[in-house]
């Protein structure tokens, strides 16, 4: 079941029922329960025949009560889990990725934005992406997580997904130790702060060979790279940003954005329009562990590339980015 189908099924029903009495309501109807039970993937309870002379047996009441009190409370961890924990399958362990096309090339894209949580900026970012009920993954740097903690719980807070871009975005060569280091410690203060567990990166500049990279292939993240660049980091026109996105935007892309790092108004102002064309143009997003895992399903070819510095062209490229 998927993180969505889950929290558009259960954040409003156990936000409505907020109190007991309104569960056995509906548990009366048996509506719920044959609901509880078809997401658990089991068959519902046998609804007892309603006779309008007998009275009440209190034993059956009670035990399902119970029953209910238990399949809402598995209910309520597996959509915790399923909140907190960005795993990914098994074929993109150690993977590079720079898009993940799906069957009949559907129209599923993922934003992603690098380098926080920062003030503001990723205020005005999740304010964009709750008004157009848009969902992204967000690549933290590890000592603005420690600097703004309060942000990245409002993050994970909207249903986002969260991503490892080390500890001190550093483009220096790590030692093992030092990269390491970079990820654990990132790792850990994301779980202390949040309670997430990651298992995608993207190294900082897109560096493929500084350590980093090496250490998370052995820890089996996934290596999230990005196939539409904003080059936001440039503050550029809105239309120029549009453009540098639009233009290089497919099926299954995965956009490369900033809400850390510095000045990040001219990715806020324009973050709107981008939604609404790519909305226009049939494109509904996903976060990257969503689209990995719609991937899974399908078990078709995936498009994992070699690292983009295989040659010294693109790793010229890749180097100017952040
Ligand atoms: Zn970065």
């Amino acid at each position: 079941m998927s993180n969505n189908q889950l929290k558009q099924i259960f954040f409003p029903l156990l936000a409505a029922a907020s109190s007991f009495s309104l569960i056995l309501a509906f548990s009366a109807k048996g509506e719920l329960t044959q609901q509880a039970s078809k997401l658990l993937g089991k068959p519902p309870a046998p609804q007892p025949v309603q006779n309008s002379d007998a009275k009440p047996n209190g034993k059956l009441v009670a035990q399902k009560d119970q029953a209910f009190r238990n399949a809402i409370a598995k209910l309520e961890q597996e959509v915790k889990e399923n909140r907190l924990t960005f795993n990914i399958p098994k074929q993109f362990k150690s993977q590079v990725l720079e898009e993940v096309k799906l069957n009949n090339s559907e129209k599923v894209v993922a934003l992603t934005f690098d380098d926080g949580p920062w003030p503001d900026n990723t205020t005005q970012i999740l304010d964009v992406l709750r008004e157009n009920n848009v969902k992204a993954t967000f690549f933290v740097v590890g000592q603005a997580v420690q600097a703004f903690p309060q942000l990245l719980q409002q993050v994970v807070k909207e249903g986002h997904a969260i991503g490892n871009h080390t500890w001190s975005h550093s483009y220096h060569n790590f030692s093992p130790e030092g990269a390491k280091n970079e990820i654990e410690r990132t790792a850990a203060i994301v779980y202390e702060t949040t309670g997430v567990k990651t298992s995608l990166f993207r190294p900082p500049g897109g560096f493929m060979h500084n350590g980093v990279v090496d250490y998370a292939k052995q820890r089996d993240y996934a290596i999230v790279m990005w196939s539409a660049d904003s080059n936001d980091y440039r503050r550029p026109p809105v239309p120029t940003f549009l453009h540098s996105v639009l233009s290089s935007t497919g099926p299954g892309g995965i956009i490369l954005m900033h809400d850390g790092g510095g000045d990040r108004s001219q990715t806020v102002k324009a973050l709107p329009e981008l939604i609404a064309d790519l909305k226009q143009q049939g494109y509904r997003f996903v976060t990257v562990a969503e689209l990995l895992k719609m991937r899974e399903k399908e078990n078709q070819t995936t498009t994992a590339t070699q690292p983009p510095n295989a040659d010294a062209n693109s790793q010229a490229k890749i180097s100017q980015k952040n």
